[in-house]
């Protein structure tokens, strides 16, 4: 099968950040079978092989020089029931996650409801653990169908195989080898609410408290809370939250008594990135090209007259000095770079 591949694809509608990029090669994958000719013919052609999904947590250059896969791949089945209420359902990449997390909960399947309206497609949802409101992919995920471009085949990867952690995986550390075409996720018929993040805390002790409400909830929240991207282009957040020791945070904390901070099993402490860069003073600031900080949430990078990629790292070098100078600590970015 002879990939359909065009040329000089514009990215500026594929991309949440609004960057007007333009990527050198791109196909479209619908099915499963499109796959292995389209990197074949990458490789013949000295390109890489870039996985576009929804775009929402992506920075790209200019122009993009690579064969670009935008996963399409439709599609989702039930795999297994169980006698404890379990069910195995695989999804395909393609699904948009939203919309999958609303199916589930329609289908009286629980434990997706806190992850509702994160942007982006199934696909990408292993490649940062995707996470929100204490609750990871990992705690769902079972196995990733993935072809393998180093092997040149298809393989199921178990989730232990996947190194998930805090928005990081074996995807992120070995970028460009794996495509990723389906996951499993393991879903329950009996609700096991989470509700020990910030504003679920409210809704414990209700009684005939739903998987449906809990969503809602959580979509109320980020609405009132994220900008939508197709009104305010953004990545949703630019930075990870720092993991420091015991003796760092004490640091900080003879200084900034009031840092917000989270223990972590390992001993490490998680400390708000969004709180470190309101401090240091950079909340609804921006830069000439008007990218900056939002106005309700630092964490977020926004950029508004979706300049290009030089304006948006001059922005991140400027938030990651800053943060440095005045606690100490390194930020990473959150989002993958395409240079
Ligand atoms: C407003 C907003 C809010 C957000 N909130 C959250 C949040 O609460 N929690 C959270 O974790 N994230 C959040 N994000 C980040 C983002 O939504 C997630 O990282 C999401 O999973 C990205 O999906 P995508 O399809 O857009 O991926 P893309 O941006 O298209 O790609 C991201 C990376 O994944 C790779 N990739 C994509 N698809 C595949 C595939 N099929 N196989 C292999 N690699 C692939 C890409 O090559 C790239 O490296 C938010 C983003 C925005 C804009």
């Amino acid at each position: 099968m002879t990939p359909t591949v065009s040329q000089k694809v514009p990215l500026g509608a594929l991309n949440s950040l609004g960057v007007s990029a333009t990527a050198s090669h791109f196909v479209e994958v619908t099915e499963r079978a499109q796959l292995q000719p389209a990197i074949d013919w990458a490789h013949q052609h000295e390109l890489d092989v870039r996985v576009l999904g929804g775009g929402s947590n992506l920075v790209l250059a200019q122009t993009v020089h690579a064969l670009v896969l935008a996963m399409r791949l439709p599609g989702r089945e039930q795999r297994a029931v169980y006698d404890n209420g379990d069910e195995l359902w695989r999804f395909n990449a393609g699904e948009t996650w939203h919309d999958t997390v609303v199916f589930t909960v329609e289908q009286g399947l629980c434990g997706l409801e806190n992850l509702a309206l994160i942007p982006g497609l199934v696909g990408a949802a292993p490649v940062q653990n995707i996470g929100a409101y204490g609750v990871e992919l990992s705690d769902h995920l079972v196995g990733v169908e993935v072809y393998d471009c180093q092997l040149k085949g298809w393989r199921y990867l178990h989730t232990a195989d996947c190194r998930l952690s805090y928005r990081d995986s074996l995807f992120k550390q070995e970028e460009g080898r794996f495509v990723i075409t389906a996951i499993d996720l393991l879903l329950s018929r009996i609700f096991s609410p989470r509700l020990d993040y910030g504003p679920l805390k409210s809704l414990a002790g209700q009684s005939g408290l739903t998987a449906q409400q809990v969503m809602e909830e959580v979509i109320a929240t980020r609405q009132s809370r994220l900008p939508d991207p197709t009104e305010l282009p953004n990545a949703g957040s630019f930075f990870k939250n720092p993991l420091v020791d015991t003796a760092t945070r004490e640091r900080i904390m003879t200084e900034w008594p009031n840092l917000v901070s989270f223990a972590q099993e390992d001993g490490l402490w998680k400390l708000a990135a969004g709180w470190l860069i309101e401090q240091a003073g950079l909340k609804g600031k921006h830069n000439a090209q008007g990218v900056g900080c939002y106005e309700k949430q630092a964490l977020v990078l926004v950029n508004p007259l979706r300049a290009g990629t030089a304006a948006i790292l001059d922005w991140q070098h400027h938030v990651q000095a800053r943060v440095e100078d005045t606690f100490g600590v390194q930020l990473e970015p959150e989002p993958r770079f395409w240079r």
